[in-house]
């Protein structure tokens, strides 16, 4: 059977169980399957158990695909996994528990677990910076998401910061690399000083140039090594290339999916739909690079291993029912 290109091909394709496995394999052990626990590549395949056996005299000898990514102790079969992976990659605004729940015939409490685990699948874990010879400028910015007051500009940012405390925002932190049009975003603690430029230490190759808004947090820029420029949005939207409008366009496709398709989201969950959203924007088709559904479904299932997100870990609490 062919690969899948759109959503009822990969239905189609994934309700197979062997075609489930096969590509799984291919796309997590590109270069031949290896034993999770020693890195062996001298296995079997036990066919009817549809499990690998290493070599090795070592405990956790046989093992399945599941093993060791976001899908680890799941009772759930790949076909579904798969499904949904597919889904959360490629709808634009996101998909709710309650879509995938009707869509795959689980509940909605495992639809809600298995989004939060896709989610995991789908954050970068780049350890590489931003900016420097391999990139461009990078626009960094922050944003309030949720609370009582939606999307209120910027330009209030410094009363909020003292509404903040009545009203339970939260502030999520970006940068766009302008050469290579990627994006990182998490929920910071709060817009002070040291911790937007401490990210920024973090995520950009000094020597960069970086532009923000003219928001004192970030003066002094310069002190630590970075050509940085500002923009006021006020009288000055766009000065030639000094600009963030980059990131504010991601800013507005992750309020529409935090507004439209995730209703309440607590603060707590918050960086995962951020996740999700910064993994759509760096993996979307565009004239350099046309990336189509069947690209970005790839991309998710390479980042699967090394991941893994348990019942408690999200929740606090014991797992009843796990998806
Ligand atoms: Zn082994």
């Amino acid at each position: 059977m062919k690969d899948p290109k759109t959503l009822r091909d990969a239905i189609v394709y994934f309700s197979n169980a062997d075609s489930c496995l096969e590509y799984m394999a291919a796309h997590r052990w590109p270069g031949g399957v290896v034993c999770p626990t020693c890195g062996r590549a001298d296995v079997t395949f036990l066919k009817t158990q549809r499990k690998w056996q290493c070599k090795s005299a070592h405990a956790k000898r046989q093992f399945t695909a599941k093993v060791g990514t976001v899908f680890e102790d799941s009772p759930l079969g790949l076909e579904k996994w798969l499904a949904a992976v597919w889904m959360v990659a490629n709808c634009k605004n996101g998909i709710s528990s309650y879509e995938l729940h009707r869509a795959l015939g689980v509940t909605q409490k495992t639809a809600w677990f298995m989004l939060h685990r896709i989610r995991e699948a789908m954050r970068n874990g780049s350890l590489l910076k931003m900016g420097g010879s391999q990139g461009g400028p990078v626009e960094v910015d922050e944003t309030f998401v949720g609370g009582k007051t939606k999307n209120m500009h910027r330009e209030k940012r410094l009363r909020m910061q003292t509404a903040m405390k009545q009203d339970q925002k939260t502030i999520v932190m970006g940068m766009l690399d302008r050469d290579t049009r990627q994006v990182r975003a998490r929920v910071v603690p709060n817009v002070k000083r040291e911790t937007l430029q401490r990210r920024i230490l973090e995520e950009i190759e000094k020597g960069s140039t970086v532009y923000t808004d003219r928001y004192t947090a970030y003066d002094n820029l310069a002190a630590q090594e970075f050509i940085h420029d500002t923009v006021t949005h006020v009288d000055e939207y766009v000065r030639g290339q000094v600009h963030t409008q980059g990131i504010e366009n991601f800013w507005s496709l992750l309020k529409r999916t935090l507004s439209g398709t995730y209703v309440a989201v607590e603060p707590f969950h918050l960086d995962r739909y951020v996740d999700e959203q910064v993994f759509r924007y760096n993996n979307r088709h565009t004239k350099d690079n046309p990336l189509n559904d069947a690209d970005r479904f790839s991309a998710v299932l390479m980042q699967l291993s090394g991941k893994r997100l348990t019942y408690s870990e999200l929740t606090g609490k014991n797992a009843t029912t796990q998806a």
